[in-house]
C-alpha cells in the first residue's frame, strides 16, 4: 500500500509533462522521457551522451555547461534556467533541476534532473526588469533635469537680483544703469525662453503637444524670418540669405505654421550664436514631393561623433564656455520632437571647423490661402480717446507697469486686487469700457469673476491676464467668458493691439 510498482512510475515518468533526463557519474546523460523527446522533436539516439547541449542556446551555452559539470564534480543538487530548442525551432526558456541519484549503498551513480517551460514566465520577467530599468533611468534623468534647471534659473536669476541692487545705489551713473538694466532684460529673457522650452518638452512628455495645420505661405515665413534673424544678429553682422525654390503661389502649404517657425528659430539662434564670420543661409528646396528645409551656417561645426547626441536633453558640446552659457541644451531635443511630430527626419552634416547645416523634410502638401492675412490693430493707441479700464490684479508690481505703460494716454486706469471686487466695482461703475483681469488672484479667482460678471454683463471686454501659457489654458479662459487673452510677460505693442481691438 502506498508504494508504486515499477510500471506505475515508468508510465508516469512517461506521461508526465515534466521533461526527466538521466545522467551517468561523467555527465553523459543515458535516458530521456518522452516529454523531453517529444519537446526537443528528436530521436533517444540524437539525444544521448552530449547530444542534447546541441540544442541549447549559444549564448547559454557556457554559462550553463559550467553550472552542470561544475556540480557533476561536487555532486550537489544544481539548478538552471536556460533557452532549449523546440521541435518547432523556438527556443524555449525551462528551467531544469538536477540531483544526485545515490545507489542503496549510497554511492553516487549519476544524475536525474526534470525540467519544465517557464518561457511565459521568464518573458514576464523581462518585460518587468525592462520596465523597472525604464523606471529608474527616468527618475535618474528627471534629478538631472532638476539639478540642470536649478542652475539655469540660477544664473539669469543672478543677473537680475545682483544688477537691480546695484542699479539702485546712489553713485551709478546713468550710462551704467542702462548697462545694468539690459542685463536685466536679457537675463529675463532668458529665463522666459528656458520656462518655454521646459512647457514644451513637459507637453511632449506628456504626449499633449498637438499640431494644427493650416495653410500658410512658405516664401513668406522665410522672408518674415529672414528680416526677424537679420535685426537679432545685427550686432554680429550676419548676413542672412534665403532659398526658396517654389514661386511664390506654389509656396502655398498645409503646415502647423508655429512649429516650424519654432523649429526654425531654434536651428537659426544656433547658427548665430555659432557662426564665425556670419554666414548663414537658410529655406528649403522641393525634393520630389517632399520640402527639405535647411538651416546652413559657417560657424564652428561638430565632430561626426557628436551628431547624434546633440539631439538629446541637455547636451552641449565642449567648446567656447561663454556661447554654451546662453543656451540650456534643450533647442535641439525639442526640435527633434517637433520634427518627429510633423513626421519629418532631421540630420545635421557638419565636421569640426567646418560649419553645420541642418535638414529636415516634410511632405509637400499644397493648398489654397483663404482670405487676407490678419490686419494689423497697430501698436499705438490715439491719443484723445478717454478710455476707463480695470485692472484686477494682487501684484501691485503688474499694476505699476500697466499705468507706466498708459502714462501718455487718456486712460483712466482703476485697480482691484480680487475678483471680488472687480465684480462690485463693475456694477457701482457702468462706464468702464475694458476689464483686464488676471487669473491667479485671492478670494474669488479670474475664471469666477468672469462667470459671474457675464450673467448681468454679456458685452464688456474682458482681457484675461495672466502668465498660465499653456493653448488648453487659452481655451479655458476664452470658454470661461473671456473675450481674449494676454499672456505675461507682455510687452506694450500687445497691450496696445488688445486695447485698440476691443475698445474700437
Ligand atoms: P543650446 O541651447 O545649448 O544651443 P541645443 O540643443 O540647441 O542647445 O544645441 C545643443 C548643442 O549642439 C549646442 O550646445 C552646441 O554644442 C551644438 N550645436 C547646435 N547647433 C550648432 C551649430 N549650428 N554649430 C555648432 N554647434 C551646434
Amino acid at each position: 500500500m502506498g508504494i508504486l510498482t515499477h510500471d506505475e512510475l515508468h508510465a508516469i515518468v512517461n506521461q508526465s509533462q515534466i521533461l526527466i533526463w538521466r545522467a551517468n557519474t561523467e555527465g553523459l546523460c543515458d535516458y530521456f522521457n518522452s516529454e523531453w523527446l517529444i519537446f526537443t522533436g528528436r530521436t533517444l539516439e540524437q539525444e544521448i551522451g552530449n547530444g542534447w547541449t546541441e540544442g541549447v542556446h549559444p549564448d547559454d551555452f557556457d554559462r550553463c555547461m559550467k553550472i552542470y559539470l561544475d556540480h557533476f564534480h561536487i555532486q550537489m543538487p544544481f539548478e538552471m534556467e536556460y533557452r532549449l530548442k523546440r521541435h518547432d525551432g523556438e527556443y524555449r526558456w525551462i528551467f531544469d533541476k538536477g540531483v544526485p541519484y545515490l545507489n542503496a549503498t549510497k554511492k553516487f551513480i549519476g544524475y536525474i534532473g526534470s525540467c519544465f517551460d517557464i518561457h511565459e514566465r521568464k518573458l514576464v520577467e523581462e518585460e518587468l526588469i525592462r520596465a523597472k530599468e525604464k523606471a529608474e533611468e527616468s527618475d535618474r534623468l528627471k534629478s538631472a533635469f532638476l539639478a540642470n534647471m536649478s542652475h539655469e534659473i540660477r544664473t539669469p536669476m543672478n543677473a537680475i537680483i545682483g544688477f537691480s541692487s546695484l542699479s539702485r545705489e546712489d553713485n551709478v551713473s546713468n550710462r551704467d544703469k542702462k548697462i545694468y538694466l539690459e542685463y536685466i532684460e536679457k537675463s529675463g529673457n532668458r529665463l522666459l525662453n528656458l520656462i518655454s522650452d521646459i512647457v514644451d518638452i513637459s507637453k511632449i512628455d506628456a504626449d499633449q503637444l498637438s499640431l494644427h495645420y493650416a495653410i500658410c505661405n512658405l516664401n513668406t515665413l522665410i522672408d518674415d524670418l529672414q528680416k526677424q534673424f537679420e535685426i537679432n544678429g545685427y550686432n554680429k553682422g550676419c548676413k542672412i540669405s534665403t532659398k526658396k525654390s517654389l514661386s511664390i503661389a506654389e509656396s502655398n502649404i498645409c503646415i502647423d505654421e508655429t512649429r516650424l517657425v519654432q523649429i526654425l528659430s531654434n536651428l537659426l539662434e544656433n547658427s548665430l550664436k555659432f557662426a564665425k564670420n556670419g554666414n548663414i543661409e537658410f529655406g528649403y528646396t522641393k525634393e520630389n514631393e517632399m520640402i527639405q528645409f535647411f538651416v546652413k551656417d559657417d560657424g564652428i561645426g561638430i565632430a561626426p561623433q557628436d551628431h547624434k547626441s546633440i539631439f538629446e536633453r541637455f547636451t552641449q558640446v565642449e567648446g567656447d564656455s561663454t556661447i554654451l552659457a546662453t543656451g540650456t541644451g534643450l533647442g535641439l531635443a525639442i526640435v527633434k520632437s517637433l520634427t518627429k511630430l510633423l513626421k519629418a527626419d532631421i540630420w545635421v552634416e557638419s565636421e569640426k571647423g567646418k560649419g553645420a547645416t541642418f535638414y529636415f523634410t516634410i511632405p509637400y502638401q499644397p493648398g489654397q490661402l483663404k482670405g487676407e492675412r490678419p490686419i494689423d490693430n497697430g501698436s499705438t493707441l490715439e491719443k484723445n480717446k478717454e478710455i476707463t479700464i480695470l485692472l484686477a490684479e494682487d501684484e501691485h508690481f503688474n499694476f505699476v507697469y500697466l499705468n507706466a505703460l498708459l502714462k501718455d494716454y487718456q486712460y483712466h486706469l482703476i485697480h482691484v486686487e480680487n475678483g471680488r471686487e472687480a465684480i462690485e466695482i463693475l456694477e457701482e461703475k457702468p462706464d468702464i469700457d475694458l476689464v483686464l483681469m488676471d487669473i491667479k488672484m485671492p478670494l474669488v479667482n479670474g475664471y469666477e469673476a468672469t462667470a459671474e460678471i457675464r450673467k448681468t454683463n454679456k458685452t464688456i471686454p474682458i482681457i484675461a491676464l495672466t502668465a498660465y501659457a499653456m493653448e488648453a489654458d487659452r481655451q479655458k479662459a476664452l470658454a470661461s467668458g473671456f473675450n481674449d487673452y494676454l499672456k505675461k510677460p507682455f510687452l506694450k505693442d500687445s497691450l496696445y493691439k488688445v486695447i485698440n481691438k476691443y475698445t474700437a
